[in-house]
């Protein structure tokens, strides 16, 4: 219960984010006339990384999702600040993690459960006190 609860979670803030960087699209990432793919960041942080293809992100990942850079973020302080607190229900359920696809996420979350956190199990802290944190990501 507590992995599908926590992969509920997952997915729910995924969409929330996921559907407002569509709506605002704060990177505005293009091809340049020389063909090199840019950001208004200049150069898109999602560079090198194995996920990585022609047609974007291939992968589900919730910890990339949630992070804008600084220039990105600046420009757009609404959606940074949304994002901050998408970030901030991500930690507490240790869901954020950068250039990670959500499958192994979830494998290492399946790992930790049974783990103590300040002697309440992970389940009942994500059942009893976080859904009132996740309904302030909402808009
Ligand atoms: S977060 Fe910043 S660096 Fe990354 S793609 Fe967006 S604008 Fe570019
Ligand atoms: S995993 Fe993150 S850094 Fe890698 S391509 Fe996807 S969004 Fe970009």
């Amino acid at each position: 219960m507590n992995i599908i609860y926590r992969s509920f979670v997952y997915d729910f803030l995924y969409l929330l984010a996921g559907t407002a960087i569509k709506r605002i699209n704060p990177c505005k990432i293009h091809a340049a006339d020389t063909g090199q793919i840019i950001c208004v960041n200049s150069h898109p942080c999602c560079s090198g990384c194995q996920y990585i293809s022609d047609t974007g992100c291939t992968v589900k990942c919730l910890g990339c999702k949630l992070g804008l850079c600084s220039t990105a973020g600046n420009e757009h302080a609404n959606l940074q600040k949304r994002l901050c607190r998408m970030k901030y229900v991500a930690t507490c359920y240790h869901l954020r993690r950068i250039r990670t696809a959500k499958v192994y996420v979830m494998d290492d979350l399946k790992r930790e459960q049974g783990v103590k956190i300040g002697g309440y199990s992970n389940y009942r802290i994500g059942i009893i006190l976080y859904p009132e944190l996740l309904l302030q990501t909402i808009e």
